[in-house]
């Protein structure tokens, strides 16, 4: 699904160059949920940003579905992204938010009824349907930009640190939901994360990134008993 070789990513800010990822080579299977930790400024916004041709300096090769980031019309790819802060349109219900994608895709009437009611049943929205965001806890409205990313089965979907504004019990609920979602779907997922209890407790597979390279990539169980990472291997010891 996605192919990385030697792939490089730059900020050019005046003469200054900042290299954001250097040289990483890594492939994500369809299906997977595939999980990018690292701590702050080690390049993972850049990766989904990459992804959504939103950097203009890279070098390297970055495939999805075998197709070249240069050659990605994003207009016509059937991705999502979701990051922290979630905008609802406030003068919508839960309802209205979650179908407004497919209301802009011209979807019937009731494909639209029929696939809100289900991504709300997996993301525990029913009894929310007709509130309005400002009557959502955090928690309730990023579950409903979540249920809004999906709606459209994306083949796709980037997270960036989606969870990092919540409590911690309202973060533990949520991985469940998004694992429900993913077993559902079975969409490729990109979750990024600096949280490494939320990597290990997510991943299907990870890949720890320090300073735009990759450290290390690998099952959960097999990285438990052999980090080769020191930020992993800090972290188990605690
Ligand atoms: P993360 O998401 O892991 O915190 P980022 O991908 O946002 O990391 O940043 C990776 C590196 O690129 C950091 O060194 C950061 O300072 C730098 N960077 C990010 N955005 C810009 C920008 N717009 N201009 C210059 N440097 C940037
Ligand atoms: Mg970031």
């Amino acid at each position: 699904m996605i192919k990385a070789k030697d792939f490089s990513a730059f900020y050019v800010n005046k003469k200054e160059q900042v290299t954001a990822l250097d040289q990483i080579t890594f492939s994500v299977e369809r299906g997977e949920l595939f999980v990018v930790v690292g701590q702050s400024g080690s390049g993972k916004t850049t990766l989904l940003k990459s992804i959504l041709r939103m950097i203009p300096y890279v070098d390297g090769e970055l495939l999805v579905d075998g197709i070249s980031i240069d050659d990605l019309d994003i207009k016509t790819c059937n991705f999502a992204f979701v990051d922290q802060e979630v905008t609802l349109y406030p003068n919508k219900t839960v309802y209205e938010n979650i179908a407004f994608p497919l209301q802009m895709s011209r979807t019937p009437y009731e494909e639209i009824d029929r696939r809100v009611k289900e991504i709300a049943d997996i993301m525990d929205l029913r009894w929310l349907l007709t509130r309005k965001p400002k009557q959502l806890s955090g928690g309730q409205q990023q579950r409903v930009g979540l249920a809004r990313a999906l709606i459209k089965k994306p083949d796709l979907i980037l997270l960036d640190e989606p969870f990092s504004n919540l409590d911690p019990e309202v973060r533990r609920q949520m991985r469940i939901l998004l694992r429900r979602v993913h077993e559902q779907y079975h969409t490729t997922v990109l979750f990024v994360t600096h949280d490494l209890g939320e990597a290990f407790s997510l991943a299907d597979r990870m890949m720890v990134l320090n300073g735009g390279k990759i450290e290390v990539i690998g099952y959960p169980k097999e990285l438990i008993d052999d980090p080769r990472s020191e930020l992993l291997e800090v972290y188990l010891k605690a």
